[in-house]
């Protein structure tokens, strides 16, 4: 009887009085009651009906019941659906039709809202509310701590897991154990995680980067969690002492970074800060040093792979780039007409292959076998290249791409040049359409508080240092980028609030 994924991320510390979770209460969860409380979700999960192989959608707030359903599904057999707790009623229609999930947990507050959907579509529901009350917490109360372990392999799918929907509608990525296990073990490796870890935990946890990247490398590693139900700055700073690492988006750096409370005493014993789903501006990475003497470690991942490069633990982490693929993974640059290989320094398509690659888009085979090549490389969807060094940057999506007149022009370029002039904090560079070229260069400004944006001297600087054709024809100076909850900007909202710019 075997079940790697429950095995060795969660089995290992049966009987372990070791902290898992330290909640913001101040209250303690270790291993060993962490996964008496799993075992009790997974008995009640039988219950509800739920049969291996089944699949569970839950959108709920997060919580160490939250958490402990993660586990009880690996433990059952069931196929773990987290789902985004800003989506509404009608998005979350799509997503448990489309995934066919048996049981779905919500908030008790959806509770009247879902129950006709989910009853009209032949499913369950049930309810888990942040402070851990709700039906399936109160059927599993009574029910004993220990749970027959369902056999599973390595092949068989753990997780679907919704795209963040940055490009377009979300896609189901499905994940099995061995992608999830393959990939918790080489990064708790590369990035030392050992259990004298401490790990400061804001990040959601129905995404790969809080769920997977840092709860799996937690639990595979042994390491304990300071479980805050979100980023608050009050309690980032209070908890940041009791830590040894963190991982966060790029906004939870510019936001610390905001304060002055964060010094670099509050992070002298800390030993390591991961930043990732959205580019880090290599401007917050220079203040981050100058601040704590730190330097953060970027990596690159997605839904559909989970991580896949990493700047060294040892070594130099460069700024602005993603570092090098991960043990195991094979990347490289590709042209999009064709698919061949390009030389080092040029701009394409990235591709990746390894024990990390998912198995396709659930229910959409044309979408999966037009990016999941039959060799087993991803078309992530991502353009970059590779530097004389080997470390890889990110220039942004296939889909930013501009065509202007007929040329390719990557906003990322633009955006560098935009981000170092005076006043400004970012940018976001989109092309909208254009009578004339197709497609025309605009960009997107917010400042930085600390002085005035002079357009023209930008408009200046710009000419100076790129050709012609890459010059935006518009600058434009907002308040704030439009971001969605992992941080990532929305081009696609700025390409619609601009589009009729020029026709
Ligand atoms: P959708 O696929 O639905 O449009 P999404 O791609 O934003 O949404 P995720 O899987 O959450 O959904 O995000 C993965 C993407 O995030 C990557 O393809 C990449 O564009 C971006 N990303 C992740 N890490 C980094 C990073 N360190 N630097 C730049 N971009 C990153
Ligand atoms: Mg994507």
């Amino acid at each position: 009887m075997a079940n790697p994924l429950f095995d060795q991320l969660f089995g290992k510390h049966a009987g372990k009085t070791t902290p898992f979770l330290h909640l913001a209460s101040g209250a303690i969860l270790t291993h060993a009651e962490f996964l008496g409380q799993a075992a009790q979700i997974a008995h009640a999960l039988t219950e509800f009906g739920l049969k291996p192989g089944d699949r569970l959608a839950a959108q709920i707030e997060k919580s160490p019941e939250a958490l402990a359903l993660y586990a009880a599904c690996a433990q059952a057999g069931v196929i773990f659906l987290p789902l985004n707790t800003a989506y509404t009623v009608d998005e979350l229609t799509y997503f448990i039709e489309n995934s066919g999930a048996a049981l779905v947990v919500c908030d008790a507050r959806s509770e009247a809202a879902l129950t006709p959907i989910v009853t009209g579509l032949g499913a369950r529901l049930a309810t888990l509310n942040a402070d851990g009350s709700g039906s399936l917490t109160a059927t599993a109360k009574s029910k004993p701590s220990t749970f027959d372990i369902v056999d599973r392999s390595a092949d068989d799918l753990a997780a679907f897991l919704y795209t963040s929907g940055t490009t377009g509608r979300s896609k189901g990525a499905m994940l099995t154990q061995a992608n999830l296990l393959s990939n918790a073990e080489t990064l708790a490796d590369c990035w030392r995680f050992t259990d004298a870890d401490v790990l400061l935990h804001a990040l959601p946890i129905f995404h790969t980067h809080g769920l997977f990247v840092a709860t799996n490398v937690s639990l595979i590693a042994g390491s304990s969690m300071i479980f805050l139900p979100k980023f608050d700055l009050d309690a980032m700073i209070g908890n940041l002492p009791k830590a040894t690492a963190m991982m966060g988006v790029p906004t939870f750096y510019t936001r610390l970074l905001d304060d002055d409370r964060f010094t670099r005493d509050l992070t002298s014993h800390m030993r390591l800060f991961v930043s990732g789903s959205a580019p880090l501006l290599a401007e917050t990475h220079v203040r981050f040093e100058e601040r704590t003497g730190h330097r953060i470690l970027e990596r690159y991942g997605m839904t559909e792979t989970n991580m896949n490069t990493s700047n060294p633990y040892e070594g130099e982490r460069r700024a602005g780039t993603v570092g090098f693929p991960l043990p195991g993974v094979e990347l490289k640059i590709t042209n999009p007409d064709n698919g061949a290989a390009l030389p080092e320094g040029e701009v394409g398509q990235i591709e990746v292959r390894g024990p990390n690659v998912f198995k396709g888009y659930w229910q959409m085979p044309e979408k999966t076998a037009a990016e999941l090549r039959e060799d087993g490389f991803f078309i992530t969807g991502d353009l970059g290249k590779i530097d004389a060094d080997g470390y890889i940057h990110i220039v942004g999506r296939n889909k930013d791409l501009i065509i202007s007149g007929g040329y390719n022009i990557y906003p990322k370029e633009i955006e560098l040049i935009l981000d170092e002039q005076p006043g400004v904090l970012e940018s976001a560079v989109i092309g909208v359409p254009h009578p004339d070229f197709g497609e025309t260069v605009v960009g997107v400004l917010v400042g930085n508080g600390g002085g005035e944006i002079r357009l023209p001297d930008i408009e200046a600087a710009i000419s100076a240092s790129l050709a012609r054709f890459k010059h935006p024809r518009k600058l434009i100076v907002i308040d704030q980028l439009p971001r969605n909850t992992m941080g990532k900007v929305q081009k696609n909202k700025l390409r619609d609030m601009y589009q009729d710019l020029f026709v």
